[in-house]
């Protein structure tokens, strides 16, 4: 099964460390979920792994099956089987859905190995119908005038057309009503399976009462100070933050 392993990672932005040495380990089959306030470094994390350029890896290793996967390219990153569902989606003008969807799977395939054109158009139908997402989405421009629940949704057909090994989920819950909530907790608890591993990303619980996490981890500070299984979901929206502080005694 696939495995993902975050090892002592600092990540520094424009010389200031905001990840401080992180560490993970995510099998297939599992949810994990990583909870934490405003500014502990979240997205920070899913754009390091990603591989996105501001995001300066200064130590640290990130395995994916075992290969290191600071060393590739972006492209690369997403070929050994890594999905990132942004936080803020941006928006492509003159590229469609349909289009961007159908490039972004064959970039992860062999050549010679690329989905035909038939196979292709029936999953999306089929993963838009699942996702209640109106037929005419495929061919309007990439996120262009999409609301922001729709550029989620939008983030979560992706995923489901892409078949990663491993999501990590930034703040997909954020801007949904609890109808397009429920669907894109269907998408996610469709993929399950032990080719599948999944890291979400939330600032609030109310997700994880539709996706159960196998693991819960607190981030604070660039780090992960608190881990537990579902029940610490429930306690920190009862809660709030405040008490782990104490705990460990973490100033702000
Ligand atoms: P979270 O996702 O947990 O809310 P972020 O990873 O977005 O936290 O931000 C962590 C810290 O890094 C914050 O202090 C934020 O201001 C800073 N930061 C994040 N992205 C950038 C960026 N592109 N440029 C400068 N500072 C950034
Ligand atoms: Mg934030
Ligand atoms: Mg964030």
């Amino acid at each position: 099964t696939p495995h993902l392993k975050i090892e002592d990672l600092h990540v520094s932005i424009d010389g200031k460390e905001i990840i401080k040495g992180f560490n993970l380990e995510i099998k297939g089959g599992e949810i994990h979920a990583i909870m934490g306030p405003n500014g502990t470094g979240k997205s920070t994390l899913a754009s390091a792994i990603m591989g996105h350029p501001r995001y300066e890896v200064t130590s640290g290793k990130v395995f994916v099956d075992g290969e290191d996967i600071l060393e590739m390219e972006v492209d690369e990153r997403a070929k050994a089987g890594l999905f990132l569902a942004m936080q803020y989606p941006s928006e492509v003008s003159g590229v469609t859905n349909a289009d961007f969807l159908r490039s972004s799977i064959n970039a992860r395939r062999e050549e010679g190995d690329e989905i035909s054109l038939m196979k292709f158009i029936r999953k999306m139908d089929e993963k838009m119908a699942e996702l209640e997402m109106d037929e005419s989405f495929s061919q309007r421009y990439l996120n262009e005038g999409f609301s922001g629940g729709e550029k989620k949704r939008n983030e979560i057909l992706q995923m489901m057309m892409i078949e990663p090994k491993f999501a990590i989920l930034d703040e997909i819950d954020s801007g949904l009503d609890i109808d397009a909530l429920k669907l894109v907790s269907n998408g996610v608890n469709a993929m399950r399976g032990n080719d599948f591993g999944c890291l979400i990303i939330t600032h609030y619980q109310r997700l994880l009462n539709y996706i159960t996490p196998d693991h819960v981890h607190v981030m604070m500070q660039g780090r992960i100070v608190k881990s537990g299984g579902a029940e610490l979901a429930h306690r920190l929206e009862a809660e709030g933050y405040d008490w782990v502080k104490e705990e460990l005694g973490i100033e702000d």
